[in-house]
């Protein structure tokens, strides 16, 4: 249960003089608070949480924390408790803290540039097998989300998994420390935050500082595959992937819904397409071997994964198409691992990529759109790029000494793309969507799928 003793070490002194008191939840937003809940007002730029706490009353809050030299509002409630702390965030941060220690589930954090999500929810799947599973909702992975997903967890919670973002140096330090993870994930190195950490390099080290917060015994898995990660050399780091790994996974082969393959003796089947995908469930099982979970339990949770939507979703078109929804975001890694998985799926004789824009990738930008171009080989037949920044995977295409048999498209709106969809897809065609978030790619599926019912 949430109590105010989570908050005694850091509480300079309490409005009222009052017993221990519980909490249904902690809430930082007014417009989310429910009954019961203890409100924790943050100082952003542009807003201070205090000037919402009349509000947060009203909608059921019983208590709150004050920052030091916050001006009080003139009436409050007499019922109504405060507890003054020096800085509301840290105070957010040490009551996550405390409430971890006082559940203690077994936690595991996951980071890397891609596939946070996705091996979340795969690990979610397979650790509910065993026991109650909680796990991030949402995007809940920075300074604030984190903690506020640790005060969500149920107090009978036993595994926690955490998501862990960053755009700089000593923020997945801290996130590790306040959760301390007994496995962590580094799932890969990809390109975003390049403008805050300079290379590569800094990221991977960024991503590192997982950690330190990792628990005496715990267990690092990170990708071997990834040169950056493979020359770390600690007892705790246990390198996944398909070379130079200390857990192998082997015999990788895609059938029509996802792959198989071997690590080890044991053999498994997972019905997501990507190649990266079979990592990150390999990433996953090796946690749940960790925590004891038998090669059934794994097969079963592999078995009933329930994936968070437009991440590499595979959904059927009117005219029988394989559509992949890949459109919830998009890096240079991320989108040439969606393409070659579009390349190893069997069976499709049109393979069509309908690419959008990558959003702050930095001053490489144009370059790192090129390097896509290089990926984009047989069989893929069809190709449309959308936004200026795509267009320049049209050009390095186009660029192309040698002749190619493909068809290169770019296309100016989203009407129009889905218009080109319309006169090329049928029951032997796959076609890819994948974009950064705020190019809103998944629009031109739903204009496609409807257009073709009225035409
Ligand atoms: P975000 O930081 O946006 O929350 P995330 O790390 O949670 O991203 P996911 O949402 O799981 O990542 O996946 C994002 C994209 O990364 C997917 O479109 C997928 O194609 C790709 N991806 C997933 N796992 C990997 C991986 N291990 N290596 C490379 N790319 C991956
Ligand atoms: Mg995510």
């Amino acid at each position: 249960m949430l109590t105010s003793s989570l908050l005694k070490p850091i509480t300079l002194k309490t409005r009222l003089v009052t017993e221990e008191m519980s909490f249904t939840a902690v809430s930082t937003d007014t417009r989310t608070i429910t009954a019961g809940a203890l409100f924790v007002p943050l100082i952003g730029e542009r807003f201070n949480g205090h000037d919402y706490v009349l509000t947060a009353i009203q909608n059921g809050a019983v208590a709150a924390l004050w920052e030091e030299g916050q001006p009080l509002p003139k009436e409050l409630p007499s019922e109504f408790q405060l507890f003054m702390v020096k800085d509301t965030l840290y105070a957010l941060q040490e009551m996550a803290s405390a409430y971890r220690k006082k559940v203690n589930p077994k936690v595991i954090g996951i980071t890397g540039s891609n596939g946070k999500t996705t091996t979340k929810d795969i690990l979610a799947s397979i650790l509910s097998v065993k026991g109650e599973t909680y796990k991030t909702q949402g995007n809940f992975n920075n300074h604030i989300g984190l903690p506020l997903t640790i005060l969500g967890m149920p107090s009978t919670c036993e595994y926690l998994i955490l998501e862990m973002g960053m755009s700089g140096f000593g923020e997945i330090e801290r996130l590790s420390m306040i959760a301390e993870p007994d496995m962590a994930l580094v799932t890969n190195i990809g390109e975003s935050h390049m403008e805050q950490l300079g290379s590569r390099a800094g990221i991977a080290k960024a991503k590192m500082e997982i950690k330190e917060g990792l628990l005496a015994k715990g267990s690092l898995f990170v990708d071997s595959d990834e040169p950056l990660l493979r020359t770390w050399n600690d007892p705790c780091i246990v390198k996944v992937g398909f070379k130079e790994a200390d857990l192998l996974i082997d015999h990788v082969t895609a059938t029509e819904t996802g792959y198989e393959f071997a690590i080890g003796n044991e053999s498994y089947s997972l019905s997501m397409l990507g190649k990266h995908n079979v990592k990150n469930a390999a990433y996953c099982i090796a946690v749940a071997k960790n925590f004891g979970l038998s090669v059934e339990q794994i097969k079963k949770g592999l078995a009933s994964l329930s994936l968070t939507s437009m991440r590499l979703e595979r959904l059927t078109g009117n005219h029988g198409e394989l559509i992949v929804n890949d459109a919830y975001n998009a890096s240079p890694t991320s989108m040439i691992a969606a393409i070659e998985a579009i390349k190893m799926i069997p069976n499709y004789q049109k393979r069509v990529l309908v690419l959008g824009d990558m959003f702050e990738l930095g001053s490489n930008e144009e370059a790192l759109h090129k390097s896509v171009a290089n990926v984009i080989t047989e069989p893929i037949t069809h190709i449309m790029t959308l936004g200026d920044r795509a267009k320049w995977i049209y050009e390095a295409i186009l660029e192309r000494k040698h002749e190619s048999f493909q068809k290169v498209t770019h296309i100016e709106t989203k009407q129009e793309a889905a218009n080109h969809l319309k006169e090329l897809v049928d029951n032997e065609t796959v076609v890819l969507f994948k974009a950064s978030r705020g190019m809103k790619l998944e629009e031109v599926i739903t204009i496609y799928q409807d257009t073709k019912e009225r035409g």
